[in-house]
């Protein structure tokens, strides 16, 4: 074991439906001995693959939360052969923050793997993941959104992999959940992603991008529930026909496909999210906030597709991600 201070409150491996805390000790001015108390559900039957099913590793993306808090209330042991391991926030304290980093360490939980059983709050949570739950883990399903800087067109996604077995073991699992696209996803700094951390102990692994600006809509969430169930079908542990609709496919080729921006200003949007765009095309303007009289800064976009993401909030800053253009397959 790695000595890491998590305890469990609950058994991980007991057939049944358990609902607990994942209790990491963590002294502090408002409680000498208190504890961040992570929840939890474990649910089992029998033997079979274990799920590993994560939300908010981003505290303010609510599609995950919401979908395995609902999942944790209503699947039951008997609907499973083998065992759903359900974490619905797991930088905990950023979710109840409502923040995409952690208030006690600022720690991004996605740039803090693999983690340090010694390190800050978020550095532990991140070494609990990897040394006790993720090594019994069969398939890994991590959700995400863009929180409050970004949107997305709903997509679930895989990663280019060097073992092409495990790659297409995370393709069928990102077909099976079956969000409106299907993304082959390229990331701009795969250090500490707990992504990589996965993919690295060779698990199934799907994550998601279903929407974005720190809040969830109908939609977005039905797809979240929709793909978690989808998932754990696609691999058995869950009996059922899967529900499939139809899912674009989608590539990020190279680095052409973001736009960053390099102005501060007024940010509009000059293409809605799911537009084809082409190469060359104005996708955003920046106009300055601070005069009249003065045209705004064109950004355009350095291939063709699809808009896949774009900023969020009525502002933006020299260095932010202004859009992100996907191809379709
Ligand atoms: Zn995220």
């Amino acid at each position: 074991m790695s000595g890491n201070p998590i305890k469990a409150t609950i058994p991980l491996d007991e057939d049944g439906e358990h609902h607990g805390f994942l209790r990491l000790p963590y002294s502090r001015d408002d409680s000498a001995w208190g504890s961040v108390m992570i929840p939890i559900t474990v649910i089992k039957n029998g033997a079979g693959p274990t799920a590993l099913l994560t939300g908010a590793n981003h505290g303010d993306e609510y599609e995950g939360p919401i979908a395995l808090m609902e999942l944790a209330t209503s699947l039951k042991a008997g609907d499973i052969e083998g065992r759903v391991i359900i974490v619905p926030a797991m930088n905990y304290p950023a979710f109840r923050a409502g923040r995409r980093t952690s208030p006690i360490d600022r720690g991004n939980m996605n740039r803090s793997f693999p983690g340090s059983p010694s390190g800050t709050v978020t550095e532990k949570i991140a070494d609990y993941f990897t040394n006790v739950l993720l090594p019994e883990a069969n398939v890994v399903l991590d959700f995400h959104s863009g929180g409050k800087t970004l949107d997305f067109v709903p997509f679930a996604s895989a990663h280019v992999l060097e073992n092409e077995d495990q790659q297409a073991a995370c393709v069928a699992a990102v077909e099976a959940f079956n969000a409106p696209y299907s993304m082959m996803l390229l990331e701009i700094d795969n250090v500490g992603m707990y992504d990589t951390t996965v993919e690295d102990q060779g698990k199934i692994f799907v994550t998601t991008e279903l929407g974005g600006g720190g809040s969830s809509t109908a939609t977005s969430n039905a797809i979240a529930k929709k793909g978690v169930r989808n998932v754990l079908k696609h691999t058995g542990i869950m009996r059922g026909e899967l529900e499939i609709g139809p899912s674009k496919m989608l590539d990020m080729p190279d680095g052409d496909c973001f736009v960053f921006c390099q102005d501060d200003g007024m940010f509009e949007a000059m293409k809605n999210l799911g537009e084809p765009v082409e190469k060359n095309e104005v996708v955003a303007r920046v106009w300055p906030v601070d005069r009249t009289g003065r045209l705004p800064i064109e950004y355009r976009a350095r291939r063709s597709g699809l808009l896949v993401s774009r900023h969020f909030p009525g502002l933006i800053k020299s260095g932010d991600c202004l859009a992100v253009v996907g191809v379709e397959v």
